[in-house]
């Protein structure tokens, strides 16, 4: 066993019984959250590919837990916080990991969702603070946030990338104010969000005044790389399910071989997931993570839509109130088609993945449009 792995386990002997909420503290406290992160800040100052050794002995021990706790924290927050957040801010982490603090990514907009630069979110300097009005939409989690990261326009006049600034956002704040939207499955996870009036103190903005675009650009590439990017064990997940969707329909030979590619084409993307995984540059993940996340969701649906057509006539039925009331229906087929639908949308749409690899891994000339020195409130809405 190598030093680190016998640290591990020694974390994982030490806690054993500790509670939950208990033992996450205590991984952070012990550096085993993000082993890349500096001491202090969930990490032991380590390369990041050694995270893959931690998670190896805790997983062998059942005490490896999903980064769903808390997606948008873990996946997107706190990156963004270590690169552009100050020491204060970075001890927002701790409660990010041990998911205390749910957080929010309070970025897209009814006017502005691929084209997020262009959002119309105003933040307003009001002494020594900023006083925020806009509203945001399809908002992952809203309703249970304690904070938000929200993308503002501070300077209209600049030009669009160039007059954004980032904020952290108390969702218990007076002037928020979060609305549910159903989405086709019969759910609630995403919300509209009203920002009125909401009154931020300079403290917590996050990077420099206009260089919300950088924080931004963080969440975005982490966000993609968390998606596209996140390792199971060979053979679970959604291909899982359409395994064992075959075996219950009658284990059609005629669908044998399309299975078997499925099955295939999953392995090659864990394996080059695992791979972004442990390549992946100390800064933080690049552009290379679209490439993961336009290939997950079309393969997700792909898999989805075989699984549905095992079903035949059952297929159609299916049943929304029962996940109103009760959740998410993990496992079946109807739902995780219905679901899957999401995957070319949420965290960029695949035209706009597909626009980033060739702009920014194949070098291809950009995507025409206004010069990008053009002053936002010149451009026309
Ligand atoms: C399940 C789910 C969860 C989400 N959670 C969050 C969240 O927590 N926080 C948040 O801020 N947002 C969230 N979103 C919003 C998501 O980021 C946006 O829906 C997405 O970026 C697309 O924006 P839009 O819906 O405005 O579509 P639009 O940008 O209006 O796009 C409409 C269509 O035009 C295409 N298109 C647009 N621009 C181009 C272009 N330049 N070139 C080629 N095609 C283009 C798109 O690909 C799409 O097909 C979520 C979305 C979903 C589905």
């Amino acid at each position: 066993m190598t030093g680190l792995r016998q640290y591990v386990a020694d974390f994982v002997r030490d806690t054993e019984g500790a509670d939950r909420a208990t033992a996450l503290g205590a991984q952070f406290d012990a550096g085993l959250a993000w082993v890349h992160h500096p001491e202090g800040a969930g990490g032991l100052g380590l390369g990041p590919d050694r995270q893959a050794e931690v998670d190896a002995v805790l997983s062998a021990a059942g005490r490896l837990e999903s980064w769903e706790r808390n997606p948008m924290g873990i996946g997107m927050v706190a990156p963004a916080l270590m690169v552009h957040g100050t020491p204060a801010q970075r001890a927002l982490l701790r409660p990010i990991f041990t998911a205390e603090h749910i957080w929010c990514q309070l970025f897209s907009e009814p006017g502005a969702g691929s084209d997020i630069a262009g959002l119309a979110t105003r933040a307003v300097r009001d002494g020594e603070g900023w006083v925020v009005d806009g509203q945001k939409t399809w908002t992952s989690l809203a309703h249970a946030a304690r904070f938000g990261l929200a993308l503002t326009r501070t300077d209209p006049g600049a030009p669009k990338h160039a007059g954004l600034t980032a904020f952290l956002i108390d969702m218990h704040a007076p002037g928020v104010r979060v609305r549910p939207l159903r989405d086709l499955t019969g759910g609630a996870h995403f919300n509209e969000v009203f920002l009125d009036g909401v009154r931020v103190a300079d403290d917590a903005r996050i990077g420099g005044v206009g260089e919300g675009w950088a924080v931004a650009t963080t969440m975005l590439a982490s966000e993609r790389a968390v998606i596209g990017g996140s390792v199971g064990e060979r053979g679970s997940g959604a291909i899982a399910m359409a395994v064992e969707t075959w075996r219950r329909t009658g284990s059609d030979p005629g669908r044998r071989a399309e299975l078997i590619r499925l099955w295939v084409d999953a392995e090659v993307l864990r394996l080059a997931a695992l791979r972004d995984q442990r390549t992946r540059a100390e800064g933080g993940p690049g552009p290379g993570g679209s490439g993961l996340k336009l290939r997950r969701a079309l393969l997700e649906q792909r898999i989805a839509r075989f699984a549905l057509e095992l079903l035949g006539p059952a297929g159609l039925v299916y049943d929304a109130d029962a996940v109103r009331a009760n959740g998410p229906a993990e496992g079946d087929p109807v739902w995780t088609w219905l679901q899957s639908q999401a995957y070319t949308i949420a965290g960029g749409t695949s035209d706009v993945m597909r626009t980033i690899i060739g702009e920014r891994v194949l070098g291809l000339p950009r995507e025409p449009g206004l010069p990008r020195d053009t002053p936002w409130s010149q451009i026309p809405r």
